[in-house]
């Protein structure tokens, strides 16, 4: 489903380059919002001492001050008590500086995270998990936010020329934080694919792999899309990150998503590494959705 005139000359769809060209975007309309007064602001709160946690929310962080936006990691710690969690949501929400808000998850078991990200006002949802974002996403309003990851793989999908249009798109997952939005953006007026969902309880989900034009993984399973369920020529997406032994790696891991890529590779026109992929896209798309935040509430 590749449109020949845009075709990328490798089978390979690079994470790293389409983050890059989505982060330039973005330091242009920080340059324009600047030229206004304005600097987009984004606080990130980490709770507890989460390592992958702190790694991610680190990344943000750097991210934000690269692009000369405010970026800022409000830490505390896992004994912090659901009230006082919702205070800083409420501080944030009124703090006129700050125009994206990220509660980093998993919350500690004392906290309902629904309680939380309900409380983040939807105009500085960045992170696109409210109900009334999810709401926007599904009704096709353009100014909510979408959930980064597969925000970021319809944007490596578009940037890569691929056709949506009448595709048979199978998506395997269907958490909230992938799979469900993903498909939502899948199946609106404009990338017009036509979306099946398969999770744990999907019958025979080789058989519904196999019909994928453009087949998107989330399922956290490694390695668990292999060649034989791949349709030759299909665009092939692998969200997963999943950690497996590897003793010949210093830590002993090695990271891999739910493709198998050395042999999907040989079946795909197009595929997404993991690492290098999908992953790259996440922050990327954070950053975007703060600088329209910050144009939004600034018009
Ligand atoms: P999740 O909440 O655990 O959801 C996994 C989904 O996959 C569920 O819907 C589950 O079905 C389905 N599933 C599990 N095993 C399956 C199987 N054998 N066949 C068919 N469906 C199966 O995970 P998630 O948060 O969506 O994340 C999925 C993966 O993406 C993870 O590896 C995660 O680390 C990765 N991820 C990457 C990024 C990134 O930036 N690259 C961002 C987010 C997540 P049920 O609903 O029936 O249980």
């Amino acid at each position: 489903m590749l449109d020949s005139t845009q075709a990328a000359p490798d089978s390979i769809i690079d994470g790293t380059v389409l983050a890059a060209k989505v982060t330039a975007d973005v330091a242009t309309h920080v340059a324009e919002l600047k030229a206004r007064g304005i600097r987009p602001g984004l606080t990130v709160v980490l709770v507890g001492d989460d390592a992958a946690s702190a790694v991610y929310v680190g990344s943000k962080e750097r991210t934000c001050i690269e692009l000369g936006m405010f970026g800022e990691t409000i830490r505390r710690p896992s004994s912090i008590t659901q009230d006082e969690l919702l205070a800083i949501v409420d501080q944030l929400n009124d703090d006129p500086k700050i125009h994206g808000i990220l509660v980093q998850m998993p919350l500690p078991k004392q906290i309902n995270p629904d309680a939380i990200v309900r409380r983040i006002r939807p105009d500085k949802d960045v992170d696109g998990f409210h109900p009334v974002n999810v709401g926007k996403l599904l009704i096709g309003e353009k100014d909510g936010f979408a959930p980064c990851t597969p925000a970021g793989v319809l944007y490596m999908l578009q940037a890569s020329g691929v056709t949506t249009a009448g595709a048979d798109c199978v998506i395997v997952g269907r958490s909230n934080i992938v799979g469900k939005p993903m498909a939502s953006l899948m199946v609106q007026p404009g990338v017009d694919a036509t979306v099946t969902v398969a999770h744990s309880k999907t019958r025979d989900l080789a058989s519904h792999t196999r019909r994928a034009d453009i087949l998107i993984v989330a399922a956290g399973r490694a390695q668990m899309i292999t060649a034989d369920m791949v349709k030759p020529g299909a665009v092939v997406i692998d969200v997963g990150m999943n950690r497996i032994p590897d003793s010949s790696k210093k830590s002993g891991t090695r990271l891999v998503g739910d493709v198998a890529f050395d042999e999907v590779r040989g079946v795909a026109s197009l595929i997404t590494p993991v690492p290098g992929g999908v992953g790259k896209m996440t922050i990327a798309m954070l950053m975007s959705n703060t600088v329209r935040a910050a144009a939004q509430q600034t018009q």
